[in-house]
């Protein structure tokens, strides 16, 4: 049988594992950080007949520039991210994952580097090093906040060509304030002073969840700062694949350089656009998901454990001696979680009420088996 590493691959591939998290056939599961609702039947009647009329003209090649997908993202965001943008300001592309792989083809790239504050989203390093852009490691506090001492030196020493600030942060559910990330902007901007400066992405995955308001004020008189965002988390549209980034124009120019033509197809368009007709019935959820979250964070602390500050939809709770056998345990109990090898640590997406209630009372029994774990 020929392996992988058989085949003429490129170097830095070799001997490396695709992305995944285990999807197992366990009645509950609260591991990737999904809305647990289905789409309202309305919006459904709704996406069926704006795929209908999309039919009709699939013999021909989609919007290249999605316009009015955008338009109307830009609508949202000025509706909810406390500044205006427009149609120019806005990219969409198949998931927050394809806005991170256009912004590293565009911005990163074989003799470029970048950095993220660790532990955070593994996708960034993956597609970093699928675009051959140099990854370098930052840390962060003990409480998973980033040190912004820290982060300043690994910035001036390293000067890398894209920063990676990701707020509310994955797996921990950390958010980051606006004086964090200025100081972090400016600091890659100096270090990278000879040149036209550092590209600096926020990604704002899970903001729609958080305590704190977005982040998107910041792209004012900031040309070299990206929000990137997405539909899978508080849309409850994983399945769409659709994300943005909101920017200075010229970024969405710069992105337009590397896309596929006809990157996001007709029927994702459609699909995307009926979506939003429904933003508000979609996010109706969110207030429910926040508050379930913030039952998680009371409970799992009434029963003893640690927890780790959320405004996200997810809670990082730990601390185990081992927590590899901590994730068997409660997956024993029929409810699956996220093992990200944060040593000490496990990740649950808050479900439904009733999924909620049945991994309270698997890591509630973990508790009695083995106090310490
Ligand atoms: C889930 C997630 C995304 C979403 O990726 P999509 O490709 O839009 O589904 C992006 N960033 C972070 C930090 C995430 O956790």
């Amino acid at each position: 049988m020929t392996r992988i590493d058989d085949l003429p691959i490129r170097e830095e591939l070799r001997g490396k594992s695709p992305y995944g998290a285990p999807q197992l056939d366990v009645p509950v599961r609260l591991n990737t950080n999904e809305n647990p609702y289905p789409l309202p039947e309305p919006l459904i009647e709704r996406i069926t007949e704006r795929v209908r009329e999309a039919a009709r003209e699939l013999n021909r090649y989609p919007d290249r520039d999605a316009v009015e997908l955008r338009t109307e993202l830009a609508a949202y965001l000025s509706r909810t991210g406390g500044h205006e943008v427009a149609l120019a300001n806005v990219w969409a592309a198949n998931g927050s994952n394809e806005i991170i792989q256009q912004l590293l083809q565009a911005f990163g790239g074989p003799g470029r580097t970048a950095i993220g504050f660790e532990p955070s989203y593994s996708m960034h390093a993956l597609i970093a090093r699928g675009t051959g852009t140099g990854w370098i490691s930052g840390l962060r506090n003990d409480d998973f906040t980033i040190d912004l001492d820290a982060a300043t030196a690994a910035i001036t020493a390293h000067k890398p060509d894209v920063v990676f600030i990701c707020s509310p942060n994955n797996p921990t559910g950390t958010a980051v304030d606006a004086g964090t990330v200025l100081a972090l902007y400016e600091a890659a901007q100096a270090a990278k002073a000879d040149t036209a400066g550092a590209l600096v992405v926020i990604d704002e995955a899970y903001v729609e969840f958080s305590h704190r308001p977005s982040l998107l004020p910041l792209i004012e008189g900031r040309p070299n700062l990206v929000l990137s965002r997405t539909m899978s988390k508080a849309f409850g549209a994983a399945g769409l694949r659709l994300g943005y980034l909101a920017a200075d124009p010229a970024v969405v120019g710069a992105v337009q350089l590397v896309r596929l033509p006809y990157h996001l197809s007709a029927i994702t368009q459609a699909t995307a656009l009926a979506a939003l007709e429904h933003t508000d019935t979609l996010l109706k959820y969110v207030d429910e998901l926040k508050a379930e979250r913030d039952r998680l964070v009371e409970e799992l602390c009434a029963i003893g454990y640690e927890v780790t500050e959320s405004d996200a939809n997810f809670v990082q709770f730990g601390r185990f001696d081992n927590s590899h056998r901590a994730w068997q345990a409660i997956l024993d109990h029929g409810v699956l979680v996220r093992d990200n090898r944060v040593p000490g640590w496990l990740r649950v997406t808050a479900g439904t009420p009733a999924e909620n209630n049945a991994f309270l009372d698997a890591v509630r029994a973990l508790k009695k088996e083995n106090p310490i774990t």
